[in-house]
């Protein structure tokens, strides 16, 4: 056979021998101009109570993110002015002491150094011997040791929830599947499997059976109490239904802190269940897993360590800076055995760079952040008892709020705070529910729109609320009676 013929090498004056470089040329004026970025940075934190929560973006602001794909260079000071003067202005505003939508963590600056430094470093957590990956699974083990789960479980940092429980879920799925589902897919399988939580389960859960071929219709909403935590004998009525019409119970997913009201379903009575029907046991802890950290209210979720999996979210109660979630899983085979796969181009060494574990074998990415570092370091600077104290905190402090609410005659509080999430409505006399809608809409748009307040809504038996869910390092007690007296003065006259 005759040999290829190779295209020559370009010449030492060709494009392969161009100085070019995304390294600044100038390297001082680099350092300077970081220096003032970190200035402006801890500014904007310290500042963080005086600026509005939010505010609306003006137009010139908008027309900037519709301009066309730059051609040429731009002197980097200018990029960063652009930045500061359009984006840093305009937040979501979840870091501010007064936001209490949804449910999200407020960040904090250590974390957001150590996103800093994980991107100068710039490692990959696909996984290799180097110290990212060791501090990456100390990380995992910190967290599951957090939750209770043993010292043999593994677990992976994630985006985020949603990413967690669909980690968990996919694992669940393959583990009870009694058949290879990873050679023959859904398909094969003898009998529908049925996920189990209760009607007031994230919504990522639907798209987690969706996305697992399992359809919409594989998650069985089980009504839940006047408490809103799953009704536990309806969930027995349940299963013992799909199993007689053919069905395969295959796992419960118990609500550690329901998005709505900040519910706890009874782990435990959950645990047992499944234990006794053979069926996997996930936690959504999103919000409440890390309530085990929290002295007074760990109670809350006992149970939880006896869950065959959990996600897990650092970036709520542990004010990661986003985007940061885990999914634990109580045997590791099982979970390495959901997702392993050895190409011929990433096959391990005895040494070298390739030597470290594989830790992109625990999910659905190949290429992985160093999510580990803003998390270490915060957890190294305050200690873990800190964050417990800090989520007792904010339990209390929804206590306090509510306490407020039921002594205010034009208040409901529509449902009793079990941990850190206030319901409550304006609600005046002779309003139907059409009309106290639209007055609490109204209200809650006047206060993100001044700037005083985020808060949320949602429906809670049939009657639309408003949501104050306090998962805020920042937030103070002062801040809750400025709330209540900028609702009273929102009140429409009688
Ligand atoms: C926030 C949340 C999720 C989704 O987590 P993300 O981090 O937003 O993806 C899932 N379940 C519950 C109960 C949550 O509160």
């Amino acid at each position: 056979m005759d040999a290829p013929t190779l295209p020559s090498p370009l010449p030492p004056s060709g494009i392969g021998n161009l100085p070019d470089t995304l390294d600044p040329r100038d390297w001082g004026a680099t350092s300077a101009l970081a220096h003032r970025i970190v200035d402006d940075a801890v500014r904007h934190l310290r500042e963080v109570r005086e600026r509005p929560v939010w505010q609306p973006m003006p137009e010139p602001v908008q027309a900037l993110f519709r301009e066309p794909l730059p051609d040429g260079p731009m002197p980097v000071e200018d990029v960063y002015g652009l930045v500061r003067d359009n984006v840093l202005a305009y937040p979501m505003g979840n870091i501010h002491p007064r936001f209490w939508s949804w449910f999200m963590g407020a960040g904090n600056f250590t974390g957001a150094l150590g996103d800093f430094l994980a991107a100068v470093q710039g490692s990959n957590l696909g996984g290799g011997s180097h110290a990212a990956v060791l501090m990456d699974q100390q990380v995992v083990g910190w967290l599951r040791e957090m939750v209770g789960l043993p010292a043999s479980a593994s677990g992976t940092l994630v985006s985020g929830g949603s990413m967690a429980n669909l980690i968990g879920l996919t694992v669940a799925r393959n583990a009870m599947a009694g058949i290879d589902l990873r050679e023959l897919g859904v398909a094969a399988l003898e009998r529908p499997m049925r996920f189990y939580a209760s009607d007031q389960v994230h919504s990522c859960h639907r798209k987690a059976v969706e996305a697992l071929g399992l359809g919409n219709r594989a998650l069985c909403r089980v009504r839940s109490g006047p408490d809103c935590r799953i009704d536990i004998e309806a969930l027995r009525a349940a299963i013992a239904l799909d199993r007689a019409d053919g069905f395969q119970p295959t796992c419960i997913i118990g609500t550690a802190g329901t998005v709505n009201s900040g519910a706890v379903d009874d782990l435990v009575a959950l645990a047992e269940i499944a234990a006794a029907e053979g069926m996997w046991f996930h936690v959504d802890g999103c919000i409440g897993a890390l309530i085990a950290i929290a002295p007074e209210n760990a109670w809350r979720v006992k149970g939880i360590e006896r869950a065959d999996s959990v996600a897990l979210d650092p970036h709520k109660w542990l004010h990661a800076p986003f985007a940061l979630g885990c999914a634990l899983v109580r045997d590791r085979e099982k979970h390495r055995g959901t997702f392993a796969v050895s190409p011929e181009y990433l096959q391990g060494t005895a040494r070298g760079i390739a030597a470290g574990d594989w830790l992109y074998e625990y999910g659905l990415q190949t290429t992985r952040s160093f999510g580990a570092l803003k998390l270490w370091m915060a957890l190294k600077e305050h200690g873990v008892t800190t964050f417990g104290r800090l989520i007792d905190r904010n339990i209390a402090q929804a206590t306090y709020l509510a306490s407020l609410m039921k002594a205010e005659p034009a208040l409901e509080l529509v449902m009793e705070p079990e941990v850190n999430i206030v319901c409550f409505r304006v609600a005046p006399k002779g309003y139907d529910e059409d009309r106290n809608k639209r007055i609490n809409l109204e209200i809650m748009l006047r206060l993100q729109e001044t700037g005083v307040a985020a808060l949320s809504d949602t429906t809670i038996r049939g009657k639309h609320c408003l949501r104050v869910a306090i998962c805020n390092h920042r937030t103070r007690l002062d801040d809750l009676d400025l709330l209540m007296s900028e609702v009273l003065k929102a009140l429409p006259a009688n």
